[in-house]
């Protein structure tokens, strides 16, 4: 019996982002300048001192360390509710 669908299994599934969102894995790399990660400022003070970035893709929040602050746009710390 020959195995037609054995070409099929040549491709490998494989995401090939360069830059994948912590959270939904989805490409963040627009080009070696820039990223699509959206940045978050802080109003507040003069210097409007970067306080993280979200992500444009599933609206999840990180600081500047990349830790999620929230997920999908709710607070990651209060998700046990
Ligand atoms: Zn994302």
């Amino acid at each position: 019996m020959e195995d037609k669908t054995n070409s099929l299994h040549t491709k490998k599934k494989k995401t090939r982002a360069k830059d994948p969102c912590p959270v939904c894995e989805k490409e963040l790399y627009h080009n070696k300048h820039y990223s699509k990660r959206i940045g978050l400022f802080d109003i507040n003070t003069e210097s409007h001192d970067i306080l993280g970035w979200s992500c444009p893709h599933c609206d999840s929040e990180f600081d500047k360390s990349d830790n999620i602050m929230y997920i999908y746009g709710q607070n990651y710390t209060q998700g046990k509710s």
